[in-house]
């Protein structure tokens, strides 16, 4: 429990009747008495009780890291496949801009994940994040729904990728949490670069949305032919647009299960 000061400080930021609430639902072999202890002694507890069937809490524990951890590494390598069709889709350079460095800065995620595996001695595999999945979807409605050339296409791509950011942040301050109470210090560090990444593109998102959304709202018409054909005879042209648009496909083609992934820069020249 060297880290515990940490990790009480971390947790705290909820309040405490929530968390204590969580911890009774799920840890169903404490007894009520931990409820009512303040929250370090709540911890060293549920610690030290060894759970049924010979697993000790941190066998358990280690065993959910790992599953977060394929699980994110699975989210990164459908975003390295996703962020080149939301670059594309970008109106304005400024978003265009954007989305390609977080593409650089995700193959880079992926790499530094697989460090995580192996400084945690953790077999690298990939689990299918549904989740991430669904978000992409929504990147893909975003385009779909929004003339091209327009910039509130822009502000909609904004928003799935802020959506794909809050995830991800979600993702990687419970990894680095987690690390830090594992004693995986290595990982723990390597994880908070990766947040400290997805918390700045996340800032820059936002920052290009503040400056993108008067003009957008402003906009007269769509720049593009295509979308202007598109306004004169919108139910003609329905259908024609989204034949022509080329991100109708949905990004995530692959499924990847555990045990079968492959080193990330296997995955790159698909989407590079
Ligand atoms: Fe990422
Ligand atoms: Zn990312
Ligand atoms: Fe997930
Ligand atoms: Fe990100």
């Amino acid at each position: 429990m060297k880290t515990s000061a940490k990790k009480n400080k971390k947790s705290a930021s909820g309040s405490k009747s929530r968390i204590t609430k969580k911890t009774s639902g799920r840890h169903t072999t404490s007894n009520s008495k931990n409820q009512r202890t303040k929250k370090g002694s709540l911890q060293k507890s549920t610690s030290q009780k060894p759970k049924p069937g010979n697993e000790s809490s941190d066998d358990l524990m280690k065993k959910y890291f790992s599953d977060l951890l394929k699980d994110t590494l699975n989210a990164e390598k459908q975003l390295v496949r996703a962020l080149p069709k939301l670059a594309k889709a970008s109106t304005s350079s400024a978003l265009k801009k954007a989305f390609e460095k977080h593409l650089g800065e995700t193959e880079k995620q992926v790499a530094r994940l697989e460090k995580v595996f192996a400084a945690c001695d953790i077999k690298m595999a990939g689990k299918k994040c549904e989740a991430m999945e669904g978000l992409v979807k929504e990147g893909t409605e975003a385009i779909e729904e929004t003339p091209k050339g327009s910039l509130v296409r822009d502000v909609a791509l904004i928003v799935a990728a802020q959506k794909v950011e809050h995830y991800e942040i979600a993702a990687y301050g419970s990894l680095r949490n987690i690390a830090i109470n594992l004693g995986y210090d290595k990982a723990a560090d390597l994880l908070q670069k990766t947040l400290d990444e997805e918390s700045a593109a996340d800032q820059k998102l936002t920052d290009i949305s503040d400056s993108l959304n008067p003009k957008a709202t402003k906009e007269e018409a769509p720049k593009s032919k295509k979308t202007a054909k598109a306004i004169s005879s919108k139910q003609d042209d329905e259908e024609k647009e989204n034949d022509e648009e080329p991100e109708e496909a949905v990004y995530v083609d692959e499924e990847e299960e555990e045990g079968e992934e492959t080193p990330a820069r296997s995955g790159f020249g698909n989407s590079l």
